[in-house]
């Protein structure tokens, strides 16, 4: 990539070599000349995964063959991964386990927390919630008794009352990056009897997180974002132990069975959470996903919120100074306990100029209509990067080279 002299290089630097992380990106594999600040939508190859993938593939399935299922421990996977996920979002080792996709753990989650709540029909959510959430939410609704209430922000909390079965909600907002305050959200519902459900695909692995402490109910998350699991990486859900008897998920397959190889007619669920799964695991990406999780595992999730915020600020700060006369609006809270990782930019043209970044190689992406999003992941993210990133969002909009034709193009994914 061009080099454009900044005038915070010095600044920068300084703050990569005070920063106790620094040594965490070796771990990873980011290709040369490109700056990324896109790990809150695809986490980067973990080196140890490139190797554990060849392993498992040659010697696992490739030798050992169907032995591996028992030899290899293929068939814990998805309670050993929930296990070492427990910590990183403040749960018991037996409150965590692996499966699916989060659209479907959604599923299954939302119904049995209304199972849970019996004989009330009212679901909250926020209007703006993530689609897949909105739309898990409306197929249930379709099917069931249960009557949506879909809010904007604001008014969430007013909405939340004695006939409210189940509240359901992103913590980190994935275009804004505006994280609610979990336990506050959390008392409220439970002050009204209400369940609640928290969506933590933008938190997890990058903000500390304290369900048990909360008393939070009912929670899943994305393995493929901070926790740097893979494209398509499992997700994981968590039930609260007072709630694992009484819990029962619609996707009643033979892996969520007491005995599955006991190959009996009658379902009977197993005990905890592995009544949650429902199919065979998917053995490649949970071994992926558990690479990126032993990462994460390995720092301190209170130095990794410190550098997330310094990142965010010392990102806002140069585009206050830099980039305002451009046209960018701050899309994100300007206060740093309001915000996850992740800092959105509000522009007319931000699709087009969100490609043209990304042809200078500063990765970040864009979200319709207006929003272009960089997320700092403190594992692998330099202050250096981002002072990049500003310089090279500042010649992208002095040079007008977002108006070439082939930006204005949208491909498939944004
Ligand atoms: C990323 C994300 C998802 C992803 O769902 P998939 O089933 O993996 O496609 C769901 N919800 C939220 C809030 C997300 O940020």
């Amino acid at each position: 990539m061009q080099s454009i002299p900044g005038n915070q290089v010095l600044d920068a630097e300084g703050l990569d070599a005070a920063d106790p992380l620094r040594s965490m990106r070796d771990q990873f594999e980011l290709p040369e000349g490109v700056i990324y600040l896109n790990g809150n939508s695809l986490g980067p190859l973990p080196r140890a995964t490139k190797a554990r993938m060849a392993e498992v593939v040659e010697q696992e399935w490739g030798a050992g063959l169907i032995r591996s299922w028992n030899n290899a421990g293929w068939v814990d996977l998805p309670q050993r991964i929930g296990s070492m996920i427990a910590p990183l979002v403040g749960a018991e080792s037996d409150e965590v386990i692996v499966a699916d996709s989060t659209s479907v753990n959604l599923f299954k989650l939302i119904h049995a927390g209304l199972k849970l709540n019996a004989g009330r029909t009212k679901v909250v959510t926020e209007l703006g919630n993530f689609p897949t959430d909105l739309y898990v939410l409306q197929g249930v609704e379709r099917d069931t008794a249960i009557k949506l209430c879909a809010v904007p922000r604001e008014q969430i909390l007013d909405v939340i009352d004695e006939d409210t079965a189940l509240v359901v909600l992103t913590h980190v907002h994935y275009k804004s990056g505006e994280m609610f305050d979990l336990k506050a959200v959390t008392d409220l519902a439970h002050s009204v009897g209400a369940l609640i459900l928290w969506d933590l695909s933008h938190s997890t692995g990058a903000v500390p997180v304290a369900l048990s402490a909360a008393g939070v109910d009912l929670a899943l998350g994305c393995g493929y974002k901070y926790l740097n699991g893979g494209p398509g990486a499992p997700s994981f859900l968590y039930v609260a132990k007072r709630h694992q008897d009484h819990f029962e998920q619609p996707l009643t397959g033979w892996f969520g069975h007491a005995q599955p190889f006991a190959m009996s007619d009658q379902f009977e669920p197993a005990v905890g959470m592995t009544r949650a799964l429902c199919g065979t695991p998917p053995v490649l990406g949970c071994v992926a996903l558990e690479e990126g999780v032993r990462l994460v595992r390995e720092v301190d999730m209170a130095e990794v919120r410190r550098k997330s915020i310094a990142l965010s600020e010392f990102f806002i700060e140069q585009v206050e100074t830099r980039l305002i006369q451009f046209g960018f609006e701050l899309a994100s809270p300007r206060e740093s306990d309001r915000r996850g990782s992740q800092i959105s930019l509000r522009h007319p043209e931000a699709y087009p100029i969100m490609q043209a970044l990304i042809a200078a190689g500063v990765i970040g992406d864009f979200r319709a209509p207006d929003i272009l999003r960089f997320g700092f992941a403190p594992l692998y993210t330099r202050f250096v990067d981002v002072e990049q990133a500003v310089c090279q969002l500042e010649h992208v909009m002095l040079s007008q080279g977002w108006r070439d034709p082939q930006f204005q193009v949208r491909a498939a994914v944004t």
